[in-house]
């Protein structure tokens, strides 16, 4: 499957709710999105008949998000439908890790074993400020428990937010020595209400690539100049257990390279993350359309996928993307 621009579609990312648990600044406002009814978002039939479809055009790699995933009921059974799916080489998760601790061995039984944790702060009041409420060791419990049960590899996804926590990079950096995990760090992205909280707090991965030189040599892994895992620039320090990942889609925009789909909850198909343009496919769906009728509407939103998004770092020049990152699932 290959868009306008020639490049190979082989990757969904799956919203399977926007709720959440928690109420991080960037993502939500404090009194949550407007919730879309029960009727309102895909059943997981809904979603597996998608999915079936998107492999058999291609689709080799999945990963559920939210929301919060977790919150969701009945998505433990949810993974091992995707597991006996003929054709899927990848499944993985995006969890705010808050309830992972319960589920880290009943997703790893269903067939899960890779997973990506979202943590901003090692501070538990600075965690509990960001997140509106979070407790930092639940999180870490839960860390703790995908490790014990085998998940491999374990990402950390950290947003960097200038004012809030550059002064611990060298704290996440220096985890990954001493821990298997990869340590990501994300630039903030200036959509939906990031853009009103947000707006200044952008962090270049470039200046925290140099904070972390400054202590450490990184060495591209694999002998590369950050080989490449997705959009992640991946490095290590010397000796480390774990490794250092970038990702930069504004400071580095990496969208020739762009692999991925997105299925929103409400079953619209989004084929780039800071671009709002949708293709609904709920509709059609309960319409009773055919497995040729959704094949059309997929390759239409693959189509419409631009040749690069449209947000910039340049605070002065910002388009915005007013669709919020908690409904689109990252
Ligand atoms: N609730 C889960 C979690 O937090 O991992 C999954 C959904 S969340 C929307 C997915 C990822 O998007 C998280 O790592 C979160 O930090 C990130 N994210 C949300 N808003 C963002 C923004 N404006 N810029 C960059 N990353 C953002
Ligand atoms: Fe929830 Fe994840 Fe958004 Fe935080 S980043 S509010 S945990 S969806």
């Amino acid at each position: 499957m290959r868009d306008s621009y020639n490049r190979k579609i082989n990757y969904l990312r799956v919203s399977i709710t926007d709720r959440c648990n928690l109420r991080c600044t960037y993502c939500m406002p404090k009194e949550g999105v407007s919730l879309l009814g029960h009727n309102d978002i895909l059943k997981y039939e809904e979603i597996l008949r998608i999915i079936r479809v998107a492999v058999n055009m291609g689709i080799c790699k999945i990963r559920i998000t939210g929301g919060e995933p977790l919150v969701r009921r009945g998505v433990v059974d949810f993974v091992a439908s995707l597991a006996s799916l003929a054709g899927l080489r990848d499944i993985s998760l995006t969890t705010n890790g808050t309830l992972l601790e319960s589920f880290a061995a009943k997703l790893f039984a269903a067939g899960m074993k890779r997973i990506n944790v979202s943590l901003d702060s090692l501070d538990q009041e600075k965690y509990a400020h960001i997140t509106r409420g979070g407790d930092l060791s639940a999180v870490l419990a839960g860390i703790d428990a995908v490790h014990r049960t085998g998940f491999a590899p374990i990402k950390i996804n950290t947003v960097a937010i200038k004012g809030f926590n550059d002064d611990e990079i060298l704290t996440f950096a220096k985890l990954s020595l001493h821990k298997p995990y990869q340590i990501r760090f994300i630039e903030l992205m200036t959509m939906g209400h990031t853009a009103v909280n947000h707006n200044d707090q952008y962090l270049s991965n470039t200046l925290i690539k140099e904070i972390i030189e400054r202590h450490y040599r990184l060495t591209p892994v694999n002998g590369k100049r950050g080989s490449t895992d997705g959009p992640a620039e991946i490095y290590r320090i010397a000796g480390g257990a774990g490794e250092i990942g970038f990702i930069s889609p504004l400071s580095h925009k990496f969208c020739q390279a762009c692999n991925r789909l997105r299925l929103m909850a409400d079953g619209h198909l989004r084929a780039c993350l800071l671009t709002d343009e949708e293709v609904d496919l709920k509709k059609p769906l309960r319409a009773g359309c055919s497995d040729a009728d959704l094949t059309e509407l997929i390759t239409a939103a693959i189509v419409k996928k631009p040749l690069r998004h449209d947000i910039s770092c340049d605070v002065g020049h910002r388009k915005k993307c007013m669709t919020d990152m908690s409904s689109i699932g990252g």
